[in-house]
């Protein structure tokens, strides 16, 4: 998911800056969106199922465009817990004892199934099968505690990996969880402040960047400008499928820029799984940085070779199989460039191997006449707790199949993953979550089954 934030010292067009800023979150969830906005007396929230484009239409977004306006928040979701559903939609509101509060949340909570149950058993309501409902449900039961006191008590008691963009009427919150799982960065904004998932998001609002928030740490943005306490000690894990995969390739997460850290493990590839061939192609979009660092590296010259339709979307946003398979004709397509040519095919991960199959057979009948397979992360074996759709357990090739029996699967000639030490060290920060492809889990397992199963 997506989260975007923004407070601004004097009444602007927050609607508009949080429509612009999800614009450039879109690639991080495409099932839903929202957006709410607060005057200071009135909150207003449109959300619905769909793209952020097919959501906000002008008439929608008049809604939003609340005279005097401050503070609002938006969401994009892609489901990862609670069904892909209208009523699960974030921002999430409630009328509470600190007020009206709206929340967006990117990532899991581990422990939240627990704690839903044990609110329902005292008679507690929730409106969602949404675990962001359960972070809402908890901040006000602080009665007593300010929203800042009761949002950092909070954050001790929720486990996983989460991001979490936090308003009331005039104020915005932002918070990561002790592992800095999921990314939110800091922007300055004609003395205001923006929260947003990636810098993407500042980048066009024309906010400037600021810094990351810290792992453990809740920043508030309010009338006395930026404050922030440190509430959880550190103990940094972010996600290397940000690197990988997931985050845009224009900005930097935890000081690690996105585009160059892909080049490198592209290098990092060649340098581990070199192929004798002709020509590098790279899966468009997310295997073509990767692609440009194995051709530098080998100095073997890099080509476009794929095609892909700008208009199909991420094919791993798609929630069915179905879907995904038939998306992946709709999405890419051969150039002339791979025609006689002995081609390595690189791309970020392989999940199911049902893309990179079809790719395979592409080129083959585009007249490739070997393909050397070269992926930029190690083999997915193991699921994701923190947010991202890795996919169930029995569905990732990795976890059910060896290398060869892979490479036999997609029919390439060569089939080969970076290293877990050759991506730490692409990346380069001490350390990163590698669970999907360890089984390391630092910032916990599901507390039980019950957790990640839609309710
Ligand atoms: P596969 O060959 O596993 O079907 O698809 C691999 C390609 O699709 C990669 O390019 C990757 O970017 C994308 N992909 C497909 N499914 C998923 C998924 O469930 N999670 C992630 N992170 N990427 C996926
Ligand atoms: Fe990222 Fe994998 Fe860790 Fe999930 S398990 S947070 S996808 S590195
Ligand atoms: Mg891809």
């Amino acid at each position: 998911c997506g989260v975007f934030a923004v407070r601004l010292p004097e009444p602007a067009d927050v609607a508009s800056l949080c429509h612009l800023g999800l614009f450039a979150l879109q690639h991080r969830g495409q099932e839903s969106c929202g957006i709410c906005v607060s005057n200071g007396e009135e909150l207003v929230i449109e959300k619905d199922m769909g793209l952020v484009a097919e959501v906000f239409t002008e008439a929608r977004l008049d809604k939003l465009r609340l005279p005097g306006a401050r503070v609002g928040l938006g969401h994009t979701r892609y489901a990862t817990t609670g069904a892909s559903l209208r009523f699960n939609a974030q921002p999430l509101t409630v009328r509470s004892n600190k007020g009206i509060l709206a929340l967006a949340h990117n990532g899991n909570f581990t422990n939240a199934g627990r704690i839903r149950r044990e609110m329902l058993e005292a008679g507690a309501i929730f409106n969602t099968t949404n675990d962001s409902e359960v972070m809402l449900n908890l901040i006000a039961r602080y009665s007593r505690l300010s929203l800042e006191d009761a949002t950092a008590r909070v954050m001790g008691e929720l486990q996983g990996g989460f991001a979490v963009v936090l308003m009331d009427r005039d104020r915005i919150l932002g918070l990561r969880d002790r592992n800095g799982v999921r990314p939110l960065v800091i922007g300055e904004l004609g003395g205001g402040y923006v929260f947003a998932s990636e810098p993407s998001a500042l980048h066009v609002v024309g906010a400037t960047f600021v810094r990351d928030v810290r792992p453990g740490e809740l920043v508030v943005a309010d009338s006395q400008g930026l404050h922030s306490r440190q509430v959880l000690t550190p103990n940094p894990t972010p996600c290397a499928f940000e690197w990988i995969y997931f985050a845009r390739g224009d900005g930097a997460l935890d000081g690690v820029d996105v585009h160059a850290a892909r080049v490198r493990m592209g290098e990092v590839l060649a340098a581990e799984a070199p192929a004798e061939a002709d020509v590098v192609v790279g899966v468009p979009e997310s295997g073509l940085a990767a692609a440009v660092g194995f051709s530098r590296a080998s100095g073997i010259p890099f080509d476009l070779g794929l095609y892909k339709s700008p208009y199909a979307g991420r094919t791993f946003i798609n929630p069915t199989q179905r879907l995904r398979e038939l998306k992946v004709r709709l999405k890419l397509a051969t150039t002339s460039s791979v025609a006689g040519k002995r081609v390595v095919l690189v791309d970020d991960s392989i999940v199911r191997g049902t893309t990179s199959g079809r790719i395979v057979q592409l080129l083959r009948s585009a007249g490739a006449t070997e393909v050397h397979f070269r992926v930029s992360s190690p083999p997915i074996k193991y699921p994701c707790y923190y947010g991202i759709d890795t996919a169930a357990r029995k569905e990732l090739a990795a976890a059910t199949m060896t290398l060869e029996e892979i490479r036999e699967r997609i029919g390439a000639d060569s089939l080969r993953f970076i290293s877990e030490g050759g991506l730490a060290r692409a990346i380069g920060l001490a350390s990163t979550c590698l669970a999907c492809f360890d089984g390391r889990y630092h910032a916990g397992h599901p507390e039980d089954e019950e957790t990640l199963r839609p309710v």
